[in-house]
Order: structure tokens, then C-alpha cells, then sequence
């Protein structure tokens, strides 16, 4: 019998658990993790090898600690007024929320999420040693500013997350619900806004509430929209205070020369890079139309994936389409599953597929 790690002097907190695991498989058609579909553009590949090379020129040195002006240049894409000093970046914006959970989680603290949610949430409060507790959600996975209120007084946490639009379900969170979370809560609000940019165009983020409010923090990544998956980079904008916070828990020199010298190329190039946005939204907009047509119910969707039901035995149609080369998501949820909104080709098939299965 192989050892397992049970069998070592574990923390007794992490027995139980079980690794985050979604299926990594070459496939033709992989519509389960969310990324943007479509490789980045040439020209701004050759772009992000020159700032490489420069940069491994340097890499005797260690990197600049604090990537100041990778903080600058993030400010400057959010837009909204802030600088370099309101940003806070990690390697993927999953270690920007364990940071944030280092510095105010861990033992003898609670967080406060509304299932079903970005599964990270919980594994990074379990690995932080702080304890999770949910609220339900309204119907359809709705987020009303009352439910927010309610669950908050009731189990007064030092960390709320909210996920705008939610992952697995695509909806949105309004203005006023995260107002009210806010306002409601003493601890920090966590609105994580991995899929802002799929929000309609001009559709205001919570970005717009940081201004007067020093325990609200909105993170964001380059893996989604930003068709950056690859390079992991994460990050948050929030008061000044919460960076000098995140610098107490931070190991030295976590972001490479190398992730901030490609970050920052891509950053130059930003347009090009979310030059897909609206062709991803217009595919997720034809899965909302014609999996319905299929017998499969959706929810609305702010997001570059599409949550729908009808679904008799997920695990069995995980395995059909997997045997024709395509990979979604069982997430979970009874009859339900998940479905990235992928180039118009690989939508094509995964929806032929689906009709196919009957
Ligand atoms: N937040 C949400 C809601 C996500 O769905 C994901 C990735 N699936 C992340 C954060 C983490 O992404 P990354 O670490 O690549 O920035």
C-alpha cells in the first residue's frame, strides 16, 4: 500500500480535505476552466519575448519586491483613479485571496460566502485555518442586499466574500447589495471580480465603492478576459493600508522578474489582448439562447460560462463528451453543469455533441 499523506503528522485540520482538482486533460475542446479560448495575438507575443529578455539579462538580481511600476500599470488599465498604491498583485489572483486570508483570517476568524461559489474560497479558508460559513443564496442564485444583510448579523464575520459575476453560476451581485454588505459587516468585504470584464459593456464595477471604504477590496486576474492564464497574475485594488497589510504575509520576492516583465508587455497591449471580449460574450449570449432549445435551462450570465440544468447524470455526460474530445465541468450541483463559452468552432461542437447525447 503507498503511503498517504494521512499517514504523516498532518495537521489534523487538513485530513479531510481534498486537493482542488479540476480535470487537467488534452482534449480538443477544453471548456472547463474558464480561460479565454483564444491564443493571445502574435504581435503582442513578440512583445512580451522582448520584455523577457531584458529581463533574464537581469535575473542574477532578485526581482523588484515591491513590482512598482507592474502596480502602476494595473492602476492605470482599472482606470478609477487609482494608482500603483492601491494595488496589491500575486501570482494568480488565488494567491492574492490566500494572502488576504493570512493577514486577515487564520485561527479564531470567520469568512462568510454564499454557495454555490468559486470552490478556492473555502480551500484557501481551510488551508488558512479559518473557519467557513455560508448564507444561502435567493432564487436563482440571486444575492438580494436583505439576504447579504441577514446572513452577515447573523454570523458576524471578519471576511465576507462576495464573487461578481459568481462563479458557477454566472450572476451578478448589484451595487447595493455590496453597499449594503459592506455597511452591514465590521470585517473585510472580498469582491471577487475574476469575470469583470465580461460584465456588459459600461456596466459599473464594484471598483466604483472603493473610494471612502478602507475594508473593501475588489480582485481581479489576467487568467479570464485577459487570455493570460499561463502567466499567473492576480490582483486587488483596495486602501493603501491593505497592501501594507498583505506585505507582512507576502514571501519576499514572490513575483518573478519574469511573470512582471511579461505582465507588464501584455498590459502595454491591452486592447489587443481583450480584443476577444465581445466575440467570448457573443458565444456565451448563442449558449444562453440554444442549450434552452437543447431542454436545458440556464441562468443569466455576466460571465465567459453558462451554468445549465436538465442534465440527468452529469458524470455520465462528462464522460460522453469527453469520449468526443470535449471537456466541461460537473461541478456539483444536482443535474446540473458548467460550460465555458469557447471560440465559435469549439461552441459549435460542444453543442452538437450535447444534441447529439439527446
Ligand atoms: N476567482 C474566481 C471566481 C475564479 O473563477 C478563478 C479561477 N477559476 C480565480 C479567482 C483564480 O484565478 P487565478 O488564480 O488564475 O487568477
Amino acid at each position: 500500500m503507498p503511503l498517504s499523506f494521512r499517514d504523516l503528522p498532518i495537521r489534523d485540520d487538513l485530513r479531510g480535505l481534498t486537493p482542488y482538482g479540476a480535470p487537467q486533460l488534452h482534449v480538443p475542446v477544453a471548456l472547463n476552466v474558464n480561460e479565454n479560448s483564444h491564443p493571445i495575438p502574435e504581435a503582442v507575443a513578440h512583445d512580451i519575448v522582448a520584455g523577457l529578455a531584458e529581463a533574464v539579462l537581469g535575473i542574477n538580481r532578485y526581482p523588484d519586491r515591491e513590482f512598482t511600476a507592474l502596480r502602476e500599470s494595473l492602476a492605470g488599465y482599472l482606470g478609477h483613479d487609482l494608482t500603483g498604491e492601491n494595488i496589491w498583485a500575486a501570482n494568480g489572483s488565488n494567491e492574492v485571496l490566500q494572502q488576504m486570508l493570512q493577514a486577515f483570517g487564520g485561527p479564531d476568524r470567520t469568512a462568510l460566502a454564499f454557495p454555490p461559489t468559486y470552490s478556492m474560497h473555502s480551500i484557501i479558508a481551510s488551508i488558512t485555518g479559518t473557519r467557513w460559513v455560508t448564507g444561502e443564496r435567493d432564487a436563482d442564485y440571486e444575492l438580494s442586499p436583505e439576504t447579504v444583510e441577514r446572513w452577515i448579523k447573523k454570523t458576524d464575520p471578519d471576511i465576507v466574500f462576495l464573487c461578481s459575476p459568481n462563479n458557477p453560476t454566472g450572476t451578478p451581485v448589484s451595487l447595493e447589495t455590496i453597499e449594503v454588505a459592506y455597511a452591514a459587516t465590521r470585517g473585510i468585504l472580498i469582491v471577487d471580480e475574476a469575470y469583470a470584464e465580461f460584465m456588459p459593456a459600461g456596466e459599473p464595477s464594484a471598483l466604483t465603492l472603493l473610494p471612502g471604504r478602507e475594508r473593501l477590496v475588489v480582485s481581479r486576474t489576467m487568467s479570464k478576459a485577459f487570455a493570460f492564464a499561463g502567466a499567473r497574475l492576480g490582483y486587488l485594488a483596495a486602501d493603501p493600508s491593505v497592501a501594507d497589510a498583505l506585505r507582512l504575509v507576502r514571501l519576499p520576492y514572490h513575483l518573478s522578474a519574469l511573470t512582471q516583465a511579461a505582465s507588464l508587455a501584455a498590459l502595454a497591449h491591452a486592447d489587443e489582448m481583450l480584443a476577444m471580449v465581445d466575440d467570448i460574450r457573443g458565444q456565451r449570449d448563442r449558449l444562453l439562447e440554444e442549450l434552452p432549445r437543447l431542454g436545458h435551462p440556464v441562468l443569466r450570465s455576466w460571465t465567459n460560462f453558462v451554468l445549465f440544468g436538465g442534465v440527468a447524470d452529469p458524470s455520465a455526460t462528462f464522460e460522453a463528451l469527453l469520449q468526443r474530445g470535449i471537456l466541461i465541468r460537473d461541478i456539483g450541483i444536482p443535474h446540473h453543469m458548467r460550460v465555458t463559452a469557447g471560440t465559435e468552432q469549439e461552441t459549435t461542437q460542444f453543442l452538437a455533441a450535447l444534441a447529439e447525447l439527446g
